[in-house]
């Protein structure tokens, strides 16, 4: 997204038009989602909306600008570098790079979710706070933790950077990694068919967040061939019974901010471990 915001400058009318597709995009499924809501008591409230998404999306717009910049000056000193894949037309230079961050945050997500040990543990801690949301919606995207923002973030650029893609095909593909990002997370009954075999939709990710762990497997956030290729695909063909984490009790409230923030920062009460 912050790509495509830089890009704005660059692209003239294609990209000052990514902040109008942004909000039309995000007014038409809010919209789909108050019409037909596939479960209304997983829709977003006011509350929700003010208590917990609005503030998320401004600390985690913040680390994602942070870590961009944190990135842009490694470029800037030389310490990190391209190979050049430029020579290769843009669509199949958004394409690679869409393919390995995804395979990168699979791992990593994978990792945060199963990882054994201290840094399995403290992995999960920065991650936990994107699944206690006991709904899915669009905005409820932005739940989560300024340290996981941060990595995504950098997990995103790094193919990019690495390849060295052409400001068109950086564009393409965060638009595209946006596109995913929140439809994955649409609260309406999506059925993709055999689109769920190549993308993460809808059905899919709404197993990632299903309150039952064995159910909570799909760990790509755009491409279903990673979690096909490595065992974690799971599409049991009805909608999970409950969403969150088995004991949504055992965390701070929506409303308690800085117990929320501190969590990668204290050891995980006994009813937080995942490990028996
Ligand atoms: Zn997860």
């Amino acid at each position: 997204m912050y790509i495509a915001a830089e890009a704005a400058g660059t692209f003239g009318p294609v990209g000052t038009a990514y902040p109008v597709y942004l909000g039309s995009l995000i007014t038409v499924l809010l919209l789909l989602e108050r019409w037909m809501p596939m479960r209304p008591d997983w829709g977003m409230t006011r509350t929700l909306f003010f208590v917990r998404d609005l503030p998320m999306l401004v600390v985690n717009g913040a680390a994602m600008v942070a870590a961009t910049h944190g990135i842009t000056w490694l470029v800037g000193h030389r310490v990190l570098c391209s190979l050049g894949a430029s020579g290769l037309p843009w669509p199949v230079q958004a394409l690679i790079a869409a393919a390995l961050a995804d395979l990168a945050w699979y791992g990593l997500h994978r990792y945060c979710h199963e990882g054994r040990g201290r840094l399995g543990r403290w992995m999960w801690r920065t991650h936990v706070l994107h699944h206690l949301p006991e709904q899915v919606y669009v905005f409820m995207h932005a739940a989560g933790h300024p340290i996981q923002s941060a990595y995504v973030r950098i997990v995103l650029l790094l193919p990019a950077i690495g390849l060295g893609l052409t400001p068109e095909a950086a564009f393409a593909a965060a638009v595209f990694n946006g596109f995913q990002g929140l439809v994955s997370h649409f609260n309406v009954d999506i059925r993709a068919g055999w689109l769920n075999r190549v993308f993460i939709g809808t059905e899919l990710h709404r197993f990632h967040h299903s309150a039952d762990p064995a159910e909570a497997r799909n760990y790509a956030a755009v491409f279903s061939v990673w979690d096909q290729l490595f065992g974690s695909y799971r599409l049991p063909g009805v909608a999970p019974a409950a969403l969150g984490v088995p004991d949504r009790t055992a965390y701070p409230a929506n409303t308690q901010w800085l117990q929320l923030l501190a969590l990668p920062l204290r050891s995980a009460s006994p009813a937080q471990r995942r490990e028996p």
